[in-house]
């Protein structure tokens, strides 16, 4: 294929296969954007009281030309690690905000999850990036929601809680995501100006199996509804997993059962179809708890 500017010109075969391709992986980031590589999919975020969308997350992807389309956990490492996330997290904010500000309503406007990386956040550039984005897109600040994942030193460092502070400021809201997978404690729920926290879909694998997890689960439900923290369960894969979550009081619920990642066309059609409401085959799993 015609060498791009940011493509490997050397092939090393003693160089192992994984970081070979990591370090394509690198070089062919440079341009991806401008290749009009990367895409975006969005997953429908559902509220279990109301049984409607009331959100969407939008997820990156990117459509390599060789190694075909590629998911975030592989290429954002390497994007934090070549400086590059900041440029990749930039394009996200606007195309997602963009996208988000034009689509059908029916009933309460959508809320849209943008995931920020850590090494983002850290590199102090966040506040501006996400107000850049608004006011480019008139994308209203208080329907966006920020998701962050991260450790407890980075959820408790000062320059970081600052900028939570200017984000909340702004109408931005907040989101814990994959909370319970990595540090992220309880107290992190009462110390962090957090307006979602998001459970991670390693608890619901087993919410309907285990006496702990759901027992876990139960705890941070309890103390979201306390402190008026919407709680999100992720990876929503079977009906049983879901009536569990609604007789626990889970306020919403996002995974495969209720939809996959779609693309836009395909979003915009659920929508419209449901009119906002759960598409008829889901309301009748949902009714099923
Ligand atoms: P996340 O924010 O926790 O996003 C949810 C991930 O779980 C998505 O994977 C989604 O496809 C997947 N998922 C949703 N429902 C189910 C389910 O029922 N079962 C299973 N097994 N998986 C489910 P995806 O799109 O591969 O994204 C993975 C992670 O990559 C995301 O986790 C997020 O941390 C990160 N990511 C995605 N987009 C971005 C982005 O624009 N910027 C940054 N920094 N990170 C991103
Ligand atoms: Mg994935
Ligand atoms: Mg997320
Ligand atoms: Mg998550």
């Amino acid at each position: 294929r015609q060498a791009g500017p940011g493509s490997v010109r050397r092939y090393d075969p003693l160089l192992g296969e994984a970081r070979d391709r990591r370090e394509r992986l690198r070089a062919d980031l440079v341009g991806a954007r401008a290749r009009g590589e990367l895409g975006l999919v969005w997953q429908p975020i559902v509220s279990l009281t109301e049984q409607q969308v009331t959100g969407v997350e939008a997820l990156v992807r990117w459509d390599h030309p060789v190694f075909g389309e590629l998911e975030p956990e592989e290429f954002i490492p390497v994007a934090e690690r070549a400086g590059l996330v900041g440029d990749l997290q930039r394009w996200v904010l606007h195309e997602a905000t963009l996208a988000a500000a034009a689509l059908p309503e029916h009933g309460a406007p959508l809320r849209l999850g943008i995931n920020i990386s850590p090494v983002h956040l850290a590199s102090g550039t966040v506040v501006g990036d996400v107000s850049t984005a608004l006011r480019a897109t008139g994308f209203p600040a208080e329907r966006l929601v920020v998701e962050v994942t991260g450790s407890t030193a980075l959820l408790e460092d000062p320059a970081i809680s600052a900028d939570f502070a200017a984000l909340r400021l702004m109408g931005v809201h907040l989101a814990l995501d994959d909370f319970g997978a990595e540090s992220s404690t309880l107290a992190h729920l009462t110390r962090l100006p957090i307006d979602v926290v998001k459970l991670d879909r390693s608890f619901l694998a087993r919410v309907d199996k285990e006496v702990q997890t759901r027992a876990l689960c139960a705890s941070v439900i309890g103390i979201g509804g306390d402190l008026g923290i919407d709680v999100v369960a992720e990876g929503v894969e079977t009906p049983s997993q879901l009536t569990v979550l609604r007789t626990m009081g889970c306020g919403f619920a996002q995974g495969f059962l209720l939809s996959r990642p779609l693309t836009l066309p395909a979003l915009v059609a659920c929508l419209d179809a449901g009119r906002g409401h759960l598409w008829p085959g889901q309301v009748g799993r949902v009714d099923a708890g």
